[in-house]
C-alpha cells in the first residue's frame, strides 16, 4: 500500500522540494551564465593587455637612433612575465633584443607552471594550453620589431579571478541554502495553518460518529475553504443533533399515542368484562374510535415511509387539480360544518402530469391541517394560478399560524410545532413530511409563509410538463 503521510509532512515537503529545484535551477543558470560573460570579459582582458604590451613597445622605440631603452624592455617583459604573458622581441633581422625564457628561465618555468596546474586543478576539462602569438611591430609602416607574447590560451584566470569566482559561489551557495531553509520554515508555518483545523475537523468528525452531536468548531481561519469546510461539519452536527433529538421525541410521541388508546380501550373492555359496564354500541363505538387512531397512526407511518423510501414510483397523468382540489375539499365538508369554516376554491391552471392519488394525498394533508388549525367560524382559501413553467396552488387559512422560529422544521418528520396543542389535536408531525418528499418527486417545492395566531399560507409549486 502507498504509504501515506500527513498534510504537514506533505505540504512541507512538497515545498521544500519546489523550493530545491527553484533554487537548483536558479544557481545553475545564473551560475553558467556568469561564468560564461566572465569568461568572454577575461578573453577580452587578454587581448587587450597583449595590445597595450605593443603600444608600450611602439611608444618606448627610439625610431632617430633606431634604438630600444634595454631598461625598459627588462621592465615591461618582467611585468608581463608576473601577469602570465612570456614576451620575446627581436629585432627585423631576427636578432633576439629581450628574452623572457633566456632572462630568467626558471621564472618563466614556474609562472607556466603555475597557471596550467591552477587552470587544470579547477577545470579538468580546460583543452587550454600555452600558445604563441607573433606579431609585426610597425611605425609608419616599417617593421620596427617582431615581437611574440604567449599565454594559456584561450583564457586563464589569475589570482585575483579565482577570489572573485570563489566569493561568487560562496554567495550563490549561501543565498541557496538561505532560501531552501526559508521555504521549509515558510512550507511548514502554512502546512500547521491548514492542517490543524482539517485535523481538528476530522476530530470533530469522529465524535459525531460516536453520537456526540453537541460538539462544535469554534475556531475561525484565514482561509475560505476550510472555514466553508467547518460551517458544514458544524452544519451537519446542527441537523444530526434536531434529527436525533426528533427521533426521539418521535419515539415518545408514538409511545404516547399508542398507549392512550390503549388504555381507554383496556379500561372499557375490563368493565365490560367485569360486568361494572354494559357493551352498549355507544361503548363499543368509542373503543371503535380508539382503534380507528391506532390504525390512523400506522397508516401514517407506513406512508411515510413509503415515500421517503427511494423506490416508490409515481403513476403520472394529465390531472386537473381545481377538479381534484373541490373534490378533496368536499371529503372534509363535515369537519368544515362541524367548525362553521368559510372555504372556497378559484383561479384556473392547465392540466398537469402528476401522479393523482399522491396530489390528492398532498391537498388532503394540507387541508386537514389547514381545518385542523383553523378556529370555528375561520376562512380556509384554496387559490390556483400558472406562471410561464409552473402552475401554484396555495392552500390558506386564518387559524393559529406558526411561530417563526418553527418555520424551518415544520417539513421535517415527527416536526410539530407548540407540542401540547398538537398532542390534543390529534397529529403525528408526518403530514407535511409526506407532502414535501411527494412534491419534491414532482419536481417541485412547497413553501409556507405564515405568522403566530394569524393564519397560515402554504403554496405548492409544480412543473408544467414532464
Ligand atoms: P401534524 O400531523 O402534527 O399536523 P404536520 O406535518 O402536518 O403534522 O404539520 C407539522 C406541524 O406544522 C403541525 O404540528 C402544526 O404545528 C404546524 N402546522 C401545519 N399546518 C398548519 C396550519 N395550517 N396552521 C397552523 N399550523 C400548522
Amino acid at each position: 500500500m502507498k504509504k501515506k503521510y500527513n498534510l504537514k509532512t506533505q505540504l512541507s515537503l512538497n515545498i521544500a522540494l519546489v523550493a530545491l529545484l527553484t533554487v537548483a535551477l536558479i544557481s545553475v543558470v545564473s551560475n553558467v551564465f556568469i561564468n560564461r560573460q566572465f569568461e568572454d570579459y577575461v578573453v577580452t582582458r587578454h587581448r587587450q593587455r597583449a595590445e597595450s604590451i605593443l603600444a608600450d613597445l611602439n611608444h618606448q622605440y627610439d625610431a632617430a637612433a633606431e634604438m630600444w631603452s634595454m631598461d625598459f624592455l627588462h621592465a615591461l617583459g618582467m611585468q608581463a612575465l608576473y601577469d602570465g604573458y612570456i614576451v620575446k622581441i627581436s629585432s627585423p633581422q631576427k636578432e633576439m633584443l629581450w628574452d623572457a625564457e633566456n632572462h630568467d628561465m626558471s621564472a618563466c618555468m614556474q609562472v607556466m607552471e603555475n597557471i596550467s596546474r591552477k587552470m587544470r586543478e579547477r577545470f579538468p576539462d580546460t583543452a587550454g594550453k600555452f600558445s604563441v602569438n607573433n606579431y609585426d611591430l610597425k611605425r609608419n609602416g616599417k617593421i620596427i620589431a617582431q615581437v611574440s607574447i604567449s599565454y594559456f590560451s584561450p583564457y586563464f584566470y589569475n589570482d585575483d579571478d579565482f577570489r572573485f569566482l570563489d566569493a561568487l559561489n560562496v554567495i550563490l551557495a549561501g543565498s541557496s541554502v538561505f532560501s531552501l531553509l526559508l521555504a521549509v520554515l515558510v512550507g511548514w508555518i502554512l502546512a500547521r495553518h491548514m492542517s490543524t483545523p482539517i485535523r481538528k475537523t476530522a476530530e470533530i468528525a469522529k465524535q459525531m460518529s460516536e453520537g456526540d452531536y453537541a460538539i462544535r468548531m469554534e475556531e475561525k481561519t484565514s482561509i475560505r475553504e476550510l472555514d466553508e469546510l467547518m460551517n458544514s461539519v458544524n452544519q451537519l452536527a446542527h441537523s444530526l443533533s434536531r434529527q436525533e433529538s426528533l427521533r426521539k421525541q418521535m419515539t415518545a410521541d408514538v409511545a404516547h399515542e399508542l398507549r392512550t388508546p390503549l388504555t381507554n380501550i383496556a379500561t372499557h373492555i375490563e368493565a365490560m368484562m367485569e360486568g361494572i359496564w354494559k357493551p352498549t354500541p355507544e361503548r363499543l363505538s368509542s373503543c371503535h374510535e380508539e382503534i380507528e387512531r391506532i390504525g390512523q397512526l400506522i397508516r401514517d407511518l407506513e406512508n411515510l415511509a413509503r415515500v421517503e423510501s427511494g423506490n416508490f414510483r409515481l403513476d403520472k397523468t394529465q390531472i386537473d387539480l381545481v377538479e381534484l382540489a373541490k373534490k378533496t375539499l368536499s371529503s372534509f365538508e363535515a369537519d368544515i360544518a362541524a367548525k362553521n369554516l368559510n372555504v372556497s376554491v378559484d383561479g384556473a391552471c392547465p392540466d398537469i402530469p402528476a401522479d393523482r392519488n399522491r396530489m390528492r394525498q398532498v391537498l388532503v394533508n394540507l387541508l386537514s391541517n389547514a381545518v385542523k388549525y383553523t378556529p370555528p367560524g375561520g376562512a380556509i382559501h384554496v387559490s390556483l394560478s400558472e406562471t410561464e413553467g409552473s402552475v401554484l396552488l396555495a392552500v390558506e387559512d386564518n387559524g393559529v399560524g406558526i411561530p417563526q422560529e418553527e418555520l424551518p422544521f415544520i417539513f421535517e418528520r415527527f416536526y410539530r410545532a407548540d407540542k401540547s396543542r398538537n398532542r390534543l389535536s390529534g397529529g403525528s408531525g408526518i403530514g407535511l413530511a409526506v407532502v414535501k418528499a411527494i412534491v419534491t418527486a414532482h419536481d417541485g417545492k412547497v413553501e409556507v409563509k405564515s405568522h403566530f395566531e394569524n393564519g397560515s399560507r402554504f403554496l405548492v409549486t409544480l412543473p408544467k410538463t414532464v
